[in-house]
Formats: structure tokens, sequence, C-alpha cells
């Protein structure tokens, strides 16, 4: 049987917190406790006395000396599941700087040092599919899709062109995004750099611009097994916009145009998950573009969901910081 129906006991939703290094000698560390049990501690440097202390709780916490082989670790069983027919979502949420990219995509420059869990997932996916090769026959395809201002543009296409979107019923595909068959972890590096490089491209035009938008990795996986039965899955890896709040006082046209579409998404995003999480019988998926394409691996019987929370451990950060660790424990 290729589907492995068994209900997970923690439920179908879970978050992860990870606290990136400090870099500033100077600035204080908000964060003053990380539990094995998934708790963080944060204390306001304004109240440092007196009901300073903010206590959260997670499915996991990933300190600032955490590898990116340890955070893989923690997500490989849900990745994994992927191969039994589930459809999976990983969304990398938190403020400009916190590490998102980092864990995802893995350290700026392109090294293949501290690789991501984009390929660290790829690269499993397809060991796995060669051990099993006896018994199913696995076809692994990737989409990779931006979306800025609620318009979806395809990273992997030639001319990289705004492209159409109107979902199809189940959701799994992006529509009109070119989809790419992948072998190995050399097509994968390729790939990604080509998409990178068009993300790029436009990041000149409008400075920035990668912070300010989401990018999803999608990795379509299909199975047929030697007595005819067939799986069809997906996962998607999703780099969110920053979540940081932008004064409206400070900021106008364009760039307060891209703050309301980021805000949106990323509330609509929220709202989508905590309804699922209290099964409510209507999921506002419509809301938004992000929600819209992730729609069919997002909540429906298997469907599995990590939300990776990332903040930065300085002073300065510390609204933010309150902020994500407050949208994240609503998710949860
Ligand atoms: P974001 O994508 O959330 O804006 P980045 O991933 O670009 O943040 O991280 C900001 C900077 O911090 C980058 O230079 C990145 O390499 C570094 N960084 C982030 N997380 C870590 C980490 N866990 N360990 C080491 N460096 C990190
Ligand atoms: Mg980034």
């Amino acid at each position: 049987k290729l589907y492995n129906m068994v209900q997970d006991l923690k439920g179908n939703i879970r978050v992860y917190c990870r606290i990136r290094p400090s870099f500033s000698s100077e600035s204080k560390n908000v964060i003053k406790f990380i539990g094995e049990d998934g708790s963080v501690v944060i204390l306001d440097p304004a109240k440092p006395q007196k009901d300073g202390r903010k206590d959260f709780q997670f499915n996991r916490v990933f300190g600032p000396t955490s590898s990116q082989d340890e955070v893989f670790k923690d997500t490989q069983p849900l990745i994994r599941s992927v191969m039994d027919g589930y459809n999976v979502c990983i969304f990398a949420y938190g403020q400009t700087g916190s590490g998102k990219t980092h864990t995802m995509s893995g350290p700026s420059g392109g090294s293949t040092r501290d690789m991501g869990i984009n390929y660290l997932a790829l690269n499993d996916l397809f060991q796995m599919s060669n051990r099993r090769k006896d018994i199913i026959h696995y076809d692994i395809h990737v989409q990779m899709v931006e979306i800025y201002n609620e318009q979806v543009r395809d990273l992997l296409a030639e001319d990289s062109s705004t492209i159409r979107s109107c979902p199809t019923d189940n959701g799994l595909s992006i529509p009109d995004a070119t989809m790419h068959s992948v072998n190995s972890t050399t097509d994968v590096l390729n790939l990604m750099k080509f998409g990178e490089m068009n993300r790029m491209v436009s990041s000149t035009a409008i400075n920035n611009r990668s912070s300010r938008s989401h990018s999803v990795l999608t990795i379509h996986v299909h199975g047929k097994d030697t007595s005819g039965g067939t799986l069809r899955s997906c996962l998607h890896l999703v780099d969110l916009a920053g979540s940081e709040r932008v004064d409206k006082s400070e900021v106008t046209g364009d760039r307060l145009k891209e703050a309301q579409y980021i805000n949106k998404s990323l509330s609509c995003l929220g709202d989508v998950i905590t309804a699922l999480a209290q099964k409510n019988s209507h999921i506002p998926y419509r809301n938004s573009k992000l929600t819209l394409l992730l729609q069919g691996a997002l909540g429906c019987g298997h469907a599995k969901t990590l939300m990776l929370a990332h903040v930065s451990p300085e002073e300065d950060s510390f609204n933010e910081t309150i902020s994500t660790l407050k949208f994240a424990q609503r998710v949860s």
C-alpha cells in the first residue's frame, strides 16, 4: 500500500522556532532561556525587573548555535512523508535579516557548505527514491515562483515574465509555471542558481525586492508501484517576505503598497493555518495568492504544515521578535 494514513498524534500543524546568532557585540541579547521542550523566554529590555518576561512554547526551538543539519534532521520525517503521498508545506517566517533564507537556501554567496532545507530535502528524496526503486518508480519535478504584490512570476522560465495563475481543483501544481524534471542534486543546484539569478535581476531594479516577495519552491513527486498503483504529492518550500511592520507615516507610494500586500498575505496565511488548527468549516484560502496557490497542500486530509519562525536575538529587534513569536504561537 502506497498510502500510509496513520494519524500523527501531534496533529498536522507544527511550529518550530529558530534563533540566529547575534552579530553585534554591543547589543544586548533579549533571549533569556531556550528549553529542550521547545520553550523560549524573552526579556523586555525596557522592563528588565518586572513584567518584562514573556514565555512562548513551540514544538521545537533551535538556538543560535544550531546547525543546518540539526534543523534538517527534525524536518526530515515530514519531508519524507511526501514520498508516501502526503502534501507538505514548510514556511520560513520572520523579519528581514532573521535567517529565513539561511535556513531554506543556505548562506548567501552560493557556497555548497551549510546548504539549506531546499537542497537537503531534494537530496534526501533522491536517495529515498533510489532505495525504493525496486518497488516504486518515482518522478520528481520542480517549480519555482515568486509572489510580489500579489503577482506570480515564474523564476525558472527563460523570460520569467509575470504568469497568469488560476489554481486547479487540487491545487497541487502552480498553473502556467514551468515544470522541470530533476534527477540529481546537480540538476537541483543548477535550477536554484537560475532561479536565484532571476530573482536578483529584478532586485536591482527595485531595491532589495527579494525580502519583500515570497518565494515558493515546489517539489512534485509522482510514484508508480509495480502493481500499477500511483501516487501524486508535493512539497512546498516557502521563503516568506519579511514580516516587519513598516511605519505608515514614513513610507508612501510603491513602498507603502508593497507593505500592505505583505501584511495582508501574511495575516491571511495566519488566518488559514489558525482556521485549519481549529478545524473550522470555512478556511479563507481565497484572501491571498499565496494561500490560493497552496490550497491543495494546506489542510486537506493528508496534508502537513510546518511553520519555521525565525527571530533575531538583538535588543533592537525586540518588538519584531515578540510579534513573530506571537504569530507563531497563534498558528500552533
Ligand atoms: P532573511 O532571509 O530572513 O532576511 P538571511 O537568511 O538573509 O535573513 O540572514 C541574514 C544574515 O544572517 C545572512 O548573512 C545570513 O547568512 C546570516 N545568518 C542567518 N541565520 C544564520 C545562522 N543560523 N547561522 C549563521 N548565519 C546566519
Ligand atoms: Mg531572505
